[in-house]
């Protein structure tokens, strides 16, 4: 028994069975810091959508793009058809004229949304289940949503729900913040600040009294967010060049890290790896930054 421990768990994008290390190992809490939310099949869209885009390779772009119509045969429960070279072509200028994933994805046939649907809330029940098990021995589980969790990847552009993960998971019984959120513990304050809210740039006058007060009575001050507030310290890592929309989702986070000014955060959302994944110092700043990498289960004493 991990007894005084918590555990913090990185964007699972479904693959909610990652999580039996933790029913082996139980520990106090567990901070989930967003994108829970995901499949097999979504993630393996959203994967070859990118090596179609960031691949230098002509064959690599080609073979990219055959798994990826493959695999939409499947959503559709048909046997693809040979594609001529002409097509190939075709269906490539398609592709690529969709600047990023979710307009891609908000595109895709009806029946393909369905079954995709299908296939995320299957993840979600494991994680339900999951929270059920943990709960009863005892484990307090936290979570934020992610961008995943609040519009899924085919909903994102219109902003409209194929299913409300919110109210799915609360439906299970997962406490999960679409909103700021405020636990309070001994010596420890821990500020709960899920994407959407944080996008926005602001913190209500409220949550900052409050937390003003519980460092003057001289308690931790932990932060957990999705977005990362600096991602310079992602790009050598991360193959991907920073797009201007996650430049100012990264923005708006720094800027609500500035007004909690926490002695700690913990975010996810950038899936590479860093070398150096524990404690980032940043700026001038008493700020420990902790990221937390895709589907990564980190224990803290
Ligand atoms: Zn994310």
């Amino acid at each position: 028994m991990f007894a005084g421990k918590e555990a913090v768990v990185g964007d699972l994008h479904g693959f909610a069975k990652e999580l039996n290390k933790l029913v082996a190992k139980p520990v106090e809490e567990v901070f989930f810091v967003g994108d829970m939310t995901g499949s097999v099949e979504l993630n393996k869209l959203k994967t070859l959508f990118n090596q179609v885009h960031d691949s230098v390779n002509k064959a690599e772009k080609l073979n990219a793009l055959s798994r990826l119509k493959k695999l939409e045969s499947d959503l559709l429960g048909e046997k693809m058809k040979p594609m001529g070279e002409r097509e190939k072509d075709s269906e490539m200028s398609k592709l690529l004229e969709y600047k990023r994933h979710s307009l891609y994805m908000g595109g895709l046939p009806q029946d393909v949304k369905d079954n995709l649907v299908i296939g995320v809330k299957q993840e979600l029940d494991k994680l339900i289940e999951w929270n059920i098990k943990v709960s009863s021995l005892g484990t307090r589980v936290y979570m934020i949503t992610g961008n995943w969790d609040e519009y899924l990847p085919f909903d994102f552009e219109v902003k409209k729900r194929s299913v409300d993960i919110v109210k799915y998971l609360r439906g299970g019984g997962v406490n999960i913040y679409d909103n700021y959120g405020i636990i309070e513990e001994e010596k420890k304050i821990v500020l709960m600040a899920p994407y959407g809210v944080v996008n926005d740039g602001l913190v209500n006058q409220n949550i900052l009294n409050k937390i003003n007060l519980e460092k003057s009575r001289g308690s931790r001050v932990m932060m957990i967010t999705h977005v990362p507030p600096n991602m310079r310290i992602h790009e050598e890592n991360n193959h991907r060049k920073t797009s201007s929309e996650m430049e100012e989702q990264s923005a708006a986070a720094n800027k609500v890290l500035f007004q909690v000014k926490p002695d700690e955060l913990v975010y996810g959302h950038v899936h590479t790896r860093l070398e150096n994944d524990n404690f980032v110092s940043y700026r001038d700043t008493e700020i420990n930054m902790v990221y937390c990498a895709y589907r990564e289960i980190k224990l803290r004493v």
